[in-house]
């Protein structure tokens, strides 16, 4: 991966920007998108569309989401601490001790995640696991009067936890899920710029993912695509502890490429083209089980309108919902080639009714 390219990767991942407050990180994509798209729009929900050969049939929509999780100011105390709830999915456990980045009106305020030290505990307190409540946000202020000259209720904010470059080009970020996948599909609408695709191509970066798939169902519909591609994040089993999982999930390893989903909630017309377009580009990939409507865009796009041909790539990750999502860079470069190259052989003409 170039070094401009890899500098617009770590800008996605260190804006602050959880779900229902994406604009920080749309300014990033859009403005790469502008680089090479033939439209560049955002539409009222915060979804934000480029558009490749417009006037191409048929629509193929790409969906990868840019929220990220993180917490939001419930409540100022007189002493003033703030109380935060949480915006997606958190493991408590991971949020104490950390440092933040409070997004406010007038710039970011910085806090930490307190907690009562170990040896002020009691044996029970220490067995006791945390809860999002019990939590609370440390700005170093004197007081409420003092917390409310810098920050506001509703104010977001995430982990202070930034891009950062393993050995072996592993790399680690905090919101990974899913900026890889932001990234990834205008990575492929990048490469289809340049390809002679016959369909219309919308990449789409969507918000509120985590929060339920919300972005997706206003997105799709406006849209209105023959076709969608969701990418996301998935589980990868390479690492301590995976065990229980493995008994009944396919091996998947960072650095082996996309890992193409296969179930109900997938077009098994389309799963097959995925498959033999990364065989014949020989594109490493991983497959993995999908038995129910995921819990990705891929649900969303599949069940708008009338039925949408529904795919799902995603990237192994490690770590998800923590600071330190971990991913490999040659599976990004992997799975946009393999959207790009599907999506070059798709013409109005290929048929995916599935049976
Ligand atoms: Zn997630």
């Amino acid at each position: 991966m170039n070094k401009k390219t890899k500098q617009f990767l770590a800008d996605l991942i260190n804006s602050i920007s959880p779900s229902g407050y994406e604009a920080p990180v749309a300014k990033v994509w859009k403005a790469e998108a502008e680089t090479f798209a033939d439209t560049v729009s955002t539409d009222t929900h915060g979804n934000s569309h480029a558009v490749i050969n417009p006037g191409g049939s048929p629509r193929v929509m790409f969906a990868g989401h840019y929220d990220e999780i993180g917490f939001q100011i419930s409540y100022i105390d007189e002493k003033g601490f703030l109380w935060i709830q949480a915006l997606g999915g958190w493991d408590p456990q991971i949020a104490q001790g950390q440092r933040v980045q409070i997004s406010t009106k007038k710039g970011i305020i910085k806090g930490v995640i307190g907690k009562v030290a170990i040896h002020m505990q009691t044996p029970e307190q220490r067995k006791k696991v945390s809860q999002i409540k019990d939590l609370w946000v440390d700005i170093g202020a004197k007081d409420r009067k003092d917390a409310e000259k810098m920050v506001e209720i509703g104010d977001p904010l995430v982990i202070d936890s930034g891009f950062m470059e393993m050995a072996n080009d592993i790399i680690v970020g905090r919101a990974f899920d899913d900026r890889a996948g932001a990234f990834v599909i205008l990575e492929a609408a990048r490469q289809l710029s340049k390809l002679n695709p016959k369909a219309e191509i919308h990449a789409v970066a969507t918000v509120q993912e985590e929060i339920g798939l919300r972005g997706a169902i206003t997105a799709t519909y406006g849209v209105d695509p023959d076709i969608g591609i969701a990418v996301d994040v998935t589980f990868s089993t390479d690492h301590p502890n995976m065990a229980d999982m493995m008994k009944c999930e396919n091996k998947i390893e960072l650095g082996k490429g996309p890992v193409i989903a296969r179930g109900p909630n997938i077009n098994a017309k389309l799963f097959d083209l995925l498959v033999k377009t990364a065989k014949a580009e020989k594109i490493p990939y991983q497959i993995s089980a999908a038995p129910r409507g995921t819990g990705t865009d891929a649900n969303a796009i599949q069940l708008n309108r009338s039925g949408v041909v529904a795919g799902l790539v995603s990237i192994p990750l490690r770590y998800m919902h923590s600071p330190c999502e971990t991913i490999h860079l040659k599976d990004l470069e992997a799975t946009a080639k393999l959207l790009a190259k599907t999506v070059e052989k798709i013409t109005p003409r290929t048929n995916f009714v599935p049976f």
